[in-house]
């Protein structure tokens, strides 16, 4: 039993219109749930309910909250297996990995139920014999959380954990594909003592998605948009925001470069080629996207990773052993397609895969292993968001950079070498947000998750997290 209402003022409920969505499982094309097509008509009322809840939310104590967020995540930890279950239905990952994103998404819960109760102030010494200078932190005000499919669940506690130990409220749009675990999140919030409001959740439709954004962007009772997904979509919600000055933040897509030294372990290397791209089936921001791949190792990577690709097993994440799943959809499928194509066309060798795995499923797609790359090819450029690994050859360290920081995207950058003062140079020229050396998977809880050039503004999870639900106020005391 999944609940399928929206979630409104301690609420479940129907969209006024009485319209609903389908929610599809990737891996079979069947319909799993329906659930409200909220309009903007009805996102309003639950800014209204975020603005009333903030009123006596502001003025719980730390220590309240911090209490309350320790409930919620108890809970989840509870129902760990359930909740992996509905992202494997909803996103399509195979179940270890849903496992794997249910203890990394609750752990933000817990983090920041810690972290409330650090939201420390400053007093710094006067230059006036006379004044004393304070400074404190507050809650911003009730925000607008838009969620991406891809980690349908710690993309909103990474987000909710934050405003919520600041003293915020919010109103949560999950992504359209993955709207049930944000439900089931409510749920767990509203056993946990969580108060009405504080949480309230708009499940809409892709096509009712513009005008709700641009309620919550242009809104003067929503104080924040935190947002992750695509940089077009970001874009247009940083301009949309710019009418009411709101404080934003954004997580958009990235165009990791992987570089490999000939110093490197190649091993190692390879090990985290996989575990970088082929996660969620490629469909992460952080995922490797290009393979740059130093001259004198460059045949032995790419053997060596074409033998661990081979021994991929796609198919329903809920089969024993399956480690592949599908594509979200049919739109980034034809994405996939699309870029393989173009590779082809233009002169690239495909060393395995190369097309769609109908006999799978119909969002499934070979993984793909693609060498004589050139510039002016899609999989160059583009964010792939997919099980395609793009190898390119390049010969000095300086040319090897070069590459790497050749796109106007700077989340996650990866590099392998043995040779410390590379490893420090390469380290500080990647023009990236994070960065894993020697390493494929870098995301903790612990660590400040966020990007550079364009993918990016803010930074979520680690101390710096509840920064973008907080104000500082400067409070001046006088004539002493
Ligand atoms: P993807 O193409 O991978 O779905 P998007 O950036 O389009 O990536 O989606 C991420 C989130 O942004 C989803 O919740 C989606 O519904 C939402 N979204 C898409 N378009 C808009 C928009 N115009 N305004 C607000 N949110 C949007």
């Amino acid at each position: 039993m999944w609940p399928t209402k929206a979630y409104v003022n301690g609420e479940w409920c129907d969209a006024k219109s009485g319209k609903t969505f389908d929610v599809v499982n990737p891996a079979t094309g069947k319909t799993i749930a329906t659930v409200p097509d909220l309009d903007a008509s009805d996102v309003q009322v639950a800014i209204n309910a975020a603005n009333d809840a903030f009123n006596t939310w502001k003025k719980t104590t730390a220590k309240e909250r911090s209490d309350l967020l320790r409930n919620w995540y108890n809970i989840l930890v509870k129902n760990k297996d359930y909740l992996a279950d509905i992202v494997t239905s909803e996103a399509g990952k195979p179940l270890a990995e849903s496992l794997g994103e249910v203890a990394y998404g609750n752990s933000f819960v817990e983090w920041f139920s810690e972290e409330a109760r650090r939201t420390y102030g400053e007093h710094v010494p006067s230059p006036n014999k006379t004044k004393e200078i304070l400074m404190i932190r507050q809650p911003l005000g009730p925000v607008g959380l838009i969620t991406p499919w891809n980690f349908p669940i710690a993309m909103i506690t990474r987000k909710a954990g934050a405003a919520l130990a600041a003293g915020c409220t919010c109103v949560i749009k999950p992504a359209e594909n993955t709207p049930i675990t944000a439900l089931v999140l409510a749920k767990f919030a509203e056993d946990a003592g969580i108060p009405k409001g504080v949480i309230n959740i708009v499940t809409t439709s892709r096509e009712n998605t513009p005008e709700i954004g641009k309620l919550l962007c242009e809104s003067p009772d929503i104080y924040g948009i935190s947002f992750t997904g695509s940089t077009e979509v970001g874009k247009l919600l940083y301009k949309q925001c710019s009418s009411t000055v709101k404080r934003v933040g954004l997580e958009l897509g990235g165009n990791a470069p992987f570089v490999v030294f000939n110093e490197a372990d190649i091993d190692k290397a390879v090990a985290g080629a996989m575990a970088s791209k082929f996660r969620n089936c490629g469909q992460t921001c952080v995922s490797a996207n290009r393979f740059i791949i130093q001259k004198n190792v460059f045949t032995e990577f790419v053997d060596k990773l074409k033998v661990e690709m081979d021994k991929l097993v796609m198919g329903d994440g809920k089969t024993c052993g399956v480690n592949l799943g599908p594509l979200i959809n049919f739109a980034q499928a034809d994405k996939v397609d699309r870029i393989v194509n173009d590779a082809k066309n233009k002169g690239a060798t495909i060393i395995t895969g190369g097309k769609r795995a109908l006999s799978v499923g119909e969002r499934f797609y070979e993984p793909t292993l693609i060498t004589n790359v050139t510039k002016d090819m899609a999989c160059y450029v583009e964010e792939i968001f997919g099980p395609v690994a793009v190898c390119i050859e390049f010969d000095t360290e300086q040319e090897g950079l070069e590459i790497a920081n050749s796109t106007n995207r700077g989340l996650a950058g990866y590099f392998y070498s043995n040779d410390l003062s590379q490893v420090w140079r390469v380290a500080k020229a990647l023009e990236v947000g994070m960065v894993g050396v020697n390493e494929g998977i870098i995301s903790a809880t612990e660590a400040a998750f966020g990007g550079v050039k364009e993918s990016g503004l803010g930074r979520e999870g680690s101390r710096h997290g509840m920064d973008e639900y907080t104000e500082i106020k400067y409070i001046c005391f006088g004539n002493l």
